[in-house]
């Protein structure tokens, strides 16, 4: 995808100089991550899955195979708004179309291995791709209301390797392509039956969708804005940019590219107050430095009183949790539209860190808060499921590695 450039005012005194610097950068993330493409659409017997197109590659192709353009319209309906993934069901279409459609395209779906649902109801699916690669997703349902988010992945593995998260001892694998990324909403949809896809304000059991997986979403970023695209159009799933979270650890560059392009909400997994440290928990930090981070959050342009800026924070154990790293804290987002999530630390095997005591996580969401900043201490979820955060696919891995058969299912379309 080729994207305008964006103007961003950072990094120095001269705009101009500043914002050639950062379409550099970003023109050099992209022919990075281009290294790591997910595979061709194409199935080994030459289907291609419609799932993950956009609407005009979707009218492209119908054209190519002599049919009008206003088919990409009713696909999309079906696809999207009914959820339908066999070509029979689409009983606004022709049967002898029906026909020509299913010897050449899928409606595809990640294959499901595992589907595990938690003693508090999060629900965490691992999906296998047409090429074998895994990743998961997890549902957390709200404890109170018929609503929740459904956490998404967007790469298998991830370079970033920030000390605290167990999935970041990954090394990556690859980029998940559009279809991958919305495939794995639907397929959890799917689980649930809502379809077809509830219009405006009907409420949604499946109604928010955060980029927390695993990986850096802002190091696929093509491939995440087109899926994203796909699910807020309005005659599909329709999900609002409001209802749409980003988690970054900080690829300052392509936060301008997503503020602009896309407005969706914003998370950035901060962790830390001092570069000294934040180099260490977060090593992105020693590309794009703290400052750099809340300059970009400051001029992100959904950031509102409405739509407040999500700040990441785990709570270590002597690490980053005194009085004073709070203090600090405050001092650094002062006058930005924010709130703090306070994450206390999941031990996992190898790691020295350790969590936080109740008291110091009270002291110092109760300094954040005095500020002015809602500071909500996450508790984990789906933790007899390892789908608490920074458990991705690595001891459910372990454990299938353990286990493994021959049984598990070929994903659909496979
Ligand atoms: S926290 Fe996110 S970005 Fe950092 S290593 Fe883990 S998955 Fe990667």
């Amino acid at each position: 995808m080729s994207a305008a450039p964006v103007t961003s005012p950072s990094r120095s005194r001269d705009g101009t100089a500043a914002s050639l610097l950062n379409d550099e950068e970003r023109t050099r993330i992209r022919a990075k991550s281009a290294q790591f493409a997910p595979p061709a659409a194409a199935l080994p017997d030459g289907r291609r899955d419609l799932v993950g197109l956009s609407r005009e590659e979707l009218t492209d192709i119908m054209v190519e195979i002599g049919e009008k353009p206003f088919r990409t319209k009713q696909l999309w309906h079906w696809i999207y708004h009914q959820g339908a993934t066999d070509f029979s069901r689409m009983s606004s279409i022709a049967r002898p179309l029906q026909e020509k459609l299913a010897e050449r395209f899928i409606v595809g779906r990640p294959g499901v291995v595992t589907e595990q649902t938690s003693q508090d109801s999060t629900r965490k699916f691992l999906f296998r791709f047409r090429d074998g690669q895994e990743a998961e997703t997890v549902y957390i349902p709200d404890r109170q209301e018929d609503r929740g988010a459904v956490c998404i992945s967007s790469q298998v593995g991830c370079t970033l390797s920030c000390t605290f998260c167990h999935t970041g001892t990954q090394a990556l694998v690859r980029n998940l392509g559009a279809a991958e990324i919305v495939g794995q909403f639907m397929a959890a949809r799917d689980s649930y039956g809502e379809w077809p896809s509830p219009k405006g304000d009907t409420p949604r059991l499946l109604s928010t969708i955060v980029l927390m997986g695993m990986g850096e979403p802002l190091y696929n970023y093509d491939n995440v804005a087109k899926a994203m695209r796909i699910i807020m159009d309005g005659e599909g799933i329709g999900l609002s940019r409001r209802r749409i979270t980003l988690s970054t650890s900080g690829v300052v560059p392509m936060m301008d590219q997503c503020g602009a392009e896309l407005g969706i909400n914003l998370a950035v997994s901060l962790h830390a107050v001092r570069d000294d440290l934040r180099d260490e928990i977060v090593p992105l930090n020693r590309k794009y430095p703290i400052r750099e981070v809340i300059a970009a959050c400051r001029r992100y342009p959904a950031a509102s009183n409405a739509r407040r800026i999500t700040f990441e924070y785990i709570m270590l154990r002597g690490v980053n949790d005194s009085e004073a790293d709070a203090r600090e804290l405050v001092r650094l987002i002062s006058g930005i539209p924010a709130k703090v999530n306070l994450i206390p630390f999941n031990p996992w095997p190898g790691s020295s860190y350790r969590p936080s005591t109740r008291e110091q996580l009270e002291r110092f969401a109760n300094i954040v808060m005095d500020a002015g900043f809602a500071s909500p201490i996450r508790m984990p979820r789906g933790r007899d499921i390892l789908a608490a955060c920074g458990q991705l696919r690595t001891e459910s891995q372990r454990l299938r590695r353990a286990e493994r058969t021959d049984t598990a299912p070929d994903p659909a379309g496979a």
